[in-house]
């Protein structure tokens, strides 16, 4: 430990992750604060991290407010429809009236937008979805942040936040490690936005063997951005709320382009069209919901689910009609290499050329997020101006934890924010961090050293089980004193999988099951402690897999909490096989107690602000 350097650091504003929402709130957070420090600490590098590295080739959320294309409320009735009527409609709308603002921006900063040609506007793939050349997207949003903050630091791991000792329930930094060299870093600050991105791998992929490693999700997401503030006793919202993705087979490619764009649909292996064979059965579990349009994701999942059970399988994407047309055959593998190469190299190596081929899909194995077509995250307060009172407490994505923010996937309630929508979160973040610190809340914070000097031997830990583990055996990994990350993690899948709702179940799970699962969960937490480390990489596997540990238990307790389906297609609880709008219709809290580790659970009511479309018309 005495060779570990130690760097301290003192801002106002450390924000931890450097992707969407991370380069987003830097970037506000200097627009509001001046003369404020800010500084961004990212785990990989900002120019090619989170779940933007490789690039994209839509922007997911816009609303064409100049041109009247949609409208906020718009976007939110669309968010509530698809995630069967449970969102934050307030951060929903929030972010929806200010994400324009911020693809302007990514316009002016240089990103090659691609537009109509008849009409001069951006090119719409779908009602929310504009297209663009989106290979550099990344680089140019980290541009913005490196132009904005002090300092970035790139390869370190974020593995703690640090309390004020003065003030019960106030943040006062975070600390961890650079992967690199090993040093350790404290980092006193005035707030915290934490943008740590969702959580894959925590589940048993379906690509395992030589496949492991390929997800859909983005693999170095580790759950910190849940992990952090859970550790800390922060509030937890719908992290039963995992999502399950339909995509090509082994290269996890993106579908969105080919239904929106190029106007292929799928089949079963028969050449049927199989979701309407599954219409009367998903009404009996969802009622009136599978009417709504357009058909929420997880629904039409279960319909691929249930033909697969069913032997209808494989389900494939029908590409060998809209591929004859060369621009449109262009389109779809231009698609791929802008944000998912390794589909097309998955499709060279299978010998599939979808010219004449109608590729195979599947569904994922299940993720933690908050910024898709899901919700899973931490529990923030609205904007003023539009949130009731039990969802707003003085400042704009803060959590439970005072001067704690969230943005992107860390925060939940509010699903469909995508790439744009979570820079726009990080903005709103930034911007209420600078109030928080303006407002003088954040005086006198008290960090003692002992706080930091008891982190770092706990984050060095796994190295000196390893270090002193080791000479116990001979050869081979597998040791009587210590686990390794790669084993952990293997656990940790296999429990997740089988008890809390993976593909090797076909998603089910129970009660039983889960209580089960939360057994488990917890001899795996104790034998955590004995997790050896042979350098900093697997120093970093180590607290990854500790991150993912402590999110599991989160979503594993939510979802023994929620006794219905909500989302068949995502999950299934044998046990209340039916939605049940009468109890349920609410939002799921959780809170740790990180002096006991026990989980509290509570219902909060779902306040719907936005009125439907159809009453409204009606009345
Ligand atoms: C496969 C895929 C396809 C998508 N396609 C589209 C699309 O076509 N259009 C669209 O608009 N959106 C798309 N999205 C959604 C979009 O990418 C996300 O909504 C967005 O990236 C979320 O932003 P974020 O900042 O919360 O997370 P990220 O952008 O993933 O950033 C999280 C950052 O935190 C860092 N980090 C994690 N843990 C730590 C730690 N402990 N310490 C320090 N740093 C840490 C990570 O390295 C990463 O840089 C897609 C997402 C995925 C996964």
């Amino acid at each position: 430990m005495a060779k570990i350097k130690t760097h301290y650091e003192d801002c106002d504003i450390l924000v931890v992750g450097g992707g969407m929402a991370g380069t987003g709130a830097a970037f506000e957070a200097r627009h509001w604060g001046r003369d404020l420090k800010i500084i961004c600490v990212e785990k990989a590098n900002i120019d090619r991290s989170g779940a933007v590295a490789q690039g994209l080739y839509a922007i997911n959320c816009y609303m064409g407010m100049q041109w009247d294309e949609n409208q906020p409320e718009d976007h939110v009735r669309y968010a509530r429809n698809d995630l069967m009527g449970l969102v934050r409609e307030d951060l929903g709308y929030d972010m929806a009236r200010h994400v324009d603002s911020t693809v302007h921006m990514f316009d002016e900063w240089g990103l090659p937008m691609m537009k109509n040609e008849k009409t001069g506007r951006y090119l719409r793939e779908g009602k929310w979805q504009i297209m663009i050349h989106g290979e550099s997207y990344k680089p140019i949003v980290a541009e913005a942040a490196k132009k904005s903050a002090d300092k970035i630091y790139n390869r370190i791991m974020i593995t703690h936040l640090l309390m004020d000792e003065s003030k019960e329930n106030r943040v006062g930094g975070a600390v961890g490690f650079n992967m690199r060299t090993g040093d350790y870093y404290v980092f006193r600050a005035k707030t915290v936005i934490v943008a740590a991105g969702g959580a894959s791998h925590i589940f048993k992929p379906r690509a395992v063997g030589e496949g492991m490693g390929r997800t859909w999700y983005a693999p170095w997401s580790n759950g910190s951005a849940y992990a952090l503030p859970i550790a800390v006793g922060a509030k937890m919202t719908q992290m039963e709320n995992r999502i399950v993705l339909t995509r090509f087979k082994d290269g996890y490619g993106p579908v969105g382009a080919y239904f929106l764009h190029l106007k292929t649909y799928t089949q079963n292996a028969n050449g049927e069209n199989y979701e309407k064979k599954w219409y009367n059965q998903t009404k009996e579990i969802v009622g009136e919901y599978i009417d709504h349009h357009p058909v929420p994701t997880c629904l039409r999942n279960h319909a691929f689910i249930q033909e697969v059970a069913a032997g209808g399988g494989p389900i494939q994407m029908v590409t060998t009609e809209a591929f004859q047309d060369p621009h449109l055959e262009t389109i779809g593998w231009e698609n791929f290499l802008g944000m998912t190469v390794g589909q097309a190299v998955v499709w060279a190596s299978q010998n599939i050329d979808p010219k004449y081929q109608n590729p195979e899909l599947t569904t994922s194995e299940p993720y933690v997020m908050g910024s898709h077509a899901t919700c899973s995250g931490a529990w923030v307060s609205g904007p003023e101006d539009l949130s009731p009172p039990e969802y707003f407490w003085g400042y704009n994505r803060m959590l439970t934890v005072d001067g704690l923010f969230g943005a992107g996937d860390t925060v939940g309630g509010s699903a469909h924010k995508f790439s744009s929508g979570s820079f726009t979160e990080g903005r709103l973040a930034a911007k209420a961090a600078v109030k928080y610190i303006e407002d003088q809340k954040a005086e006198n914070i008290k960090v003692t050293d002992k706080q930091c000097e008891d982190f770092k031997e706990t984050i060095y830990k796994p190295l000196e089980n390893y270090t002193v583990g080791r000479n116990e055996i001979t050869g081979g990994t597998v040791s009587p004193s210590y686990i390794l990350p790669i084993q952990g993690l293997q656990r940790l899948q296999k429990i997740m999988d089988e008890y809390v709702g993976g593909v090797g179940v076909n998603y089910m799970t129970n009660e039983n099951l889960l209580k089960r699962g939360l057994d488990l969960l917890n001899i795996l937490q104790e034998d955590l402690e004995h997790i050896g480390a042979e350098d900093y990489h697997q120093l970093m596997r180590a607290w990854e897999l500790k991150h993912r540990a402590l999110t599991s238990q989160c979503v594993a307790e939510h979802t023994m909490f929620r006794e219905e389906t909500r989302w068949p297609g995502y999950y299934y609880r044998g046990d209340y096989m039916k939605l049940d709008d009468e109890n349920w219709h609410c939002l799921t809290l959780s809170r740790r107690d990180p002096k006991t580790g026990k989980f509290t659970m509570e219902k909060v009511p779902v306040y719907h602000i936005v009125d439907d479309e159809k009453k409204k018309k009606a009345s």
